[in-house]
């Protein structure tokens, strides 16, 4: 692979800490990342942050297409020179958050494959699963701290726990440390796969009040969950509290000890109350 420091000292561009600009430079990193990302010759991949080019190369060899979206307009010419041999590689100058990823790939099924600039890591995940048609995997270079949260589990539940589990099974595949990107971040890295389910892994009334309810749960972490729900919901505590009782649910526990069934039911429980 080409250095990326050799690079974007030849164009005479300094990496900006504020677009989250860590280069990988370790090949077996970059190796690690594709063929996690098990790619078949036919297969559609979108890439977050493209930078240098480094894996948008190796992932132009062994897809069909590649979409590769970056923010930074300084890359161009180092882009456009790096990847002038893959005709299968389209370049989009954009903001990813503003780029309706379905429009891109068209009908075509794809993979997302990113080492993804940390500030939006949690924005970035959301634009993607809230999505009406979600990537068939993901294969994400995130901050480890971010990926163990993601792959949490009831007593440690979070939000974005619940955001990403609802939607795909994740794992942590690998820990990396900081001296695989030039410059180093501050942080241990993690590359994560999730792959999405077709439907989800819990019946829910429908997504938009699965979350309502989540995110009420979650909107007073200190609370219990009974005055967290009904602070979050905007409904009287003894409302909150006998929808916590049709659920089954004790209304002292704490919104992360729930599993992902226990929200559901609790989601069926304010769906026929409002109804
Ligand atoms: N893929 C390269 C690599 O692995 O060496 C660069 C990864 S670097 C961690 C993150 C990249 O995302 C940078 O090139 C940065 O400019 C780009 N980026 C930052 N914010 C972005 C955004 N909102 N949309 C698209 N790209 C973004």
């Amino acid at each position: 692979m080409t250095n990326p420091k050799a690079l974007l000292d030849q164009y005479d561009i300094q990496p900006k800490k504020s677009l989250g600009q860590n280069f990988l430079h370790d090949p077996n990193t970059l190796e690690k990342i594709v063929t996690t990302a098990e790619l078949m010759p036919d297969d559609t991949v979108v890439e977050i942050g493209p930078g240098t080019g480094a894996l948008t190369k190796v992932l132009a060899q062994q897809a069909r297409h590649v979409f590769s979206v970056e923010i930074d307009e300084r890359m161009r010419p180092i882009l456009e020179s790096e990847l002038s041999a893959y005709s299968n590689v389209y370049l989009v100058f954009e903001d990813i958050l503003k780029v309706d990823v379905l429009k891109l790939v068209g009908a075509r099924d794809f993979v997302v494959v990113a080492n993804v600039p940390y500030y939006i890591t949690s924005a970035i995940l959301r634009h993607l699963l809230d999505a009406h048609r979600r990537p068939r995997r993901l294969v994400l270079t995130i901050q480890h701290e971010v990926a163990e949260r993601i792959i949490a589990q009831p007593g440690n539940l979070n939000l974005l726990a619940i955001s990403v589990q609802f939607y795909g099974q994740a794992e942590i595949v690998t820990r990396l440390k900081p001296g695989v990107f030039w410059p180093r971040p501050d942080v241990d890295s993690a590359v994560i796969r999730i792959d999405t389910f077709d439907t989800p892994p819990v019946d829910v009334p429908n997504a938009d009040i699965f979350f309502r309810v989540v995110k009420a749960g979650f909107s007073q972490k200190r609370k219990q969950l009974k005055n967290a729900l009904s602070g979050g919901l905007g409904i009287k505590t003894k409302l909150a509290g006998e929808l916590l009782d049709s659920a089954g649910i004790d209304p002292t526990r704490r919104a992360e000890t729930l599993t992902l069934e226990e929200w559901a039911s609790l989601s069926h429980a304010y769906a026929s109350q409002k109804a």
